[in-house]
């Protein structure tokens, strides 16, 4: 069956100017590393829409809706990083809504997984504020849109951008439908992403934050995932998989300084795939975050979509990552998580 994927010129008119790293021709490097890859018959690309305001209002304050709004026709600034120019508030509505769309396919089983090729980026929104890039949270909503419209009741979103998603983790602190998991290089921006950041009242451990220092690559990420991430998702038993995919964690990015490989993503996209067939066959959709090195973006994208089709598996790489010695990073995350899971 297909995979599904949000593509369009229109998101390449979020202008952010010519010194920004967050632009639009990283969308022409996915476009040209995709149309290098022999696979890509199994891609269908789906329509486009705005998103609502009341699907927004779901995660956002109104007066976070009406400075957005308020962008429109004209170039400004939300915040030191996060310009507007004067289609962005439209082509935002338009990321925040087809990603919605996206996963609504991917749960009706018209697509066997997706992934969102979108922009402006959404994980460092936060219910009130614009910031990092990022206008609307398009994982937040969506996420939304699938607890409040279709009525699931268990989501998980994995973040593994290098910069902790601050927004999402904010926006689902107190909501225990939703488990948060997020790897990132600590120190970085935005500054949270604490291990001890757990979630709160009855959402206590749907937050499980694995910070690292810099350095970090495929074996300690894909280590997070056998001994921390997959233990937990089998208790939680996710009905759909959201995937904060940020590329900015590779190790050619200029951002960040992680050492992911395109591999690397295959083989954590490998180990969700495996939890998708035992708890929500189909139900993975990644959505686009950072990612600026635009060569090592394009070979990622197609990595990821290629694991998703299931052309591409990392067996090796993740038997390697399973025999390497614990590490420290997962070792306290770990510990601050075990006391809501239960852990190898
Ligand atoms: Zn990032």
């Amino acid at each position: 069956m297909a995979v599904g994927v949000v593509s369009d010129p229109i998101f390449r008119e979020h202008d952010t100017g010519p010194y920004h790293c967050e632009v639009g021709d990283r969308l022409e490097a996915i476009d040209e590393a995709i149309s290098h890859w022999e696979g890509r018959g199994v891609l269908e690309t789906l329509p486009l829409r705005p998103a609502r305001e009341e699907e927004l209002a779901t995660v956002h304050h109104t007066s976070h809706l009406r400075r957005v709004a308020g962008t429109a026709g004209r170039s400004t600034s939300l915040d030191p990083d996060t310009v507007c120019s004067p289609r962005s508030c439209e082509v935002a509505l338009l990321a925040a809504g087809s990603l919605i769309d996206l996963c609504d396919a991917a749960l009706s089983g018209e697509v066997d997984h997706g992934f969102a090729l979108v922009r402006p980026p959404g994980h460092h929104a936060t219910s009130t504020r614009a910031m990092g890039f990022c206008l609307f949270n398009n994982v937040a909503a969506a996420a939304a849109h699938l607890l409040l419209k279709r009525g699931l009741e268990r989501i998980l979103v994995v973040d593994w951008d290098v910069h902790h998603g601050n927004g999402t983790e904010d926006i689902f602190y107190p909501e225990s439908r939703v488990l948060y998991f997020s790897t990132h290089q600590s120190p970085l921006y935005p500054g949270t992403g604490q291990v001890s950041a757990v979630g709160q009242g009855s959402a206590k451990g749907r937050t499980i934050n694995l910070p690292m220092p810099p350095g970090r690559g495929d074996l300690e990420h894909l280590q997070a995932f056998e001994r921390l991430l997959l233990p937990v998702a089998r208790q939680f038993r996710p009905q759909f998989i959201l995937v904060s995919a940020g590329f900015d964690s590779h190790r050619e990015d200029p951002l960040g300084g992680m050492m992911i490989s395109a591999a690397g993503f295959a083989a954590m996209t490998q180990r969700l795939t495996e939890i998708s067939q035992e708890f929500c066959p189909g139900r993975i959709v990644a959505s686009l975050e950072g990612g600026y090195n635009q060569a090592a973006l394009g070979r990622s994208v197609v990595a990821v979509l290629a694991a998703l089709a299931g052309q591409r598996r990392e067996d090796e790489l993740i038997a390697k990552a399973a025999e390497t010695d614990p590490n420290t990073w997962v070792d306290r995350a770990m510990e601050a998580a075990k006391h809501y899971w239960k852990l190898p």
